[in-house]
């Protein structure tokens, strides 16, 4: 697709953030971009509008910012995948390993019921730790998992081969 070039060179590479030997994916200079920005967002959106989707989970910090565009144009609803003791009413949580220690995300009970068709979203899989957390949350709940969507891959680090047969899509691979 045409579109995907200026996607690509529009996500800047910051090297050694948040320390030293990342390279760090930044998507804040695709978002400066509208046109970039609305091509990411339709792609999604031409993939996903006849699919059924009735719940888009979008994960924090940058899942809030591709999640709602995307829900709202294919008649979807909006649940935020938080981190811990940032949502007010009751939660159900999922915890899981980084590379050093664990991290943990949480979804309000009654946001999503069974038999819900979803679609995860998120700026970017590396080990794909995250999206398997956001998963396993919509799946205790009784919800079908139907894709998850990423703007980035890092394909050396093999997320999608952890996420147990579970399609991913993502728009750009980084090397
Ligand atoms: P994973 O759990 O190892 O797949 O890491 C993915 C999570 O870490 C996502 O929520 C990303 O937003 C975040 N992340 C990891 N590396 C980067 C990066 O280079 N840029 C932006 N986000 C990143």
């Amino acid at each position: 697709d045409p579109r995907l070039h200026a996607i690509k060179t529009n996500i800047r590479v910051v090297p050694n953030f948040p320390k030293p030997g990342i390279m760090f994916q930044d998507i804040t200079t695709l978002l400066l971009d509208p046109k970039a920005f609305k091509d990411t967002i339709d792609l999604f959106v031409e993939r996903y509008k006849a699919k059924n989707i009735s719940v888009v989970a979008g994960i924090e910090a940058r899942g809030f910012i591709f999640g709602p565009p995307i829900a709202l144009a294919i008649g979807a609803k909006f649940v935020p995948l938080r981190k811990p003791k940032k949502l007010p009413g009751k939660v159900i949580s999922q915890e899981y390993t980084l590379e050093y220690g664990s991290d943990c995300l949480e979804m309000h009970v009654g946001a999503v019921e069974p038999g819900e068709r979803a679609l995860v979203v998120d700026d970017l899989i590396a080990t794909g730790g995250t999206l398997c957390a956001a998963m396993d949350l919509l799946e205790r709940v009784g919800a079908e998992v139907v894709e998850c969507a990423c703007v980035i891959e890092l394909p050396e680090l093999k997320g999608r081969e952890r996420l147990n047969g579970k399609p991913l899509y993502v728009l750009v691979e980084y090397l």
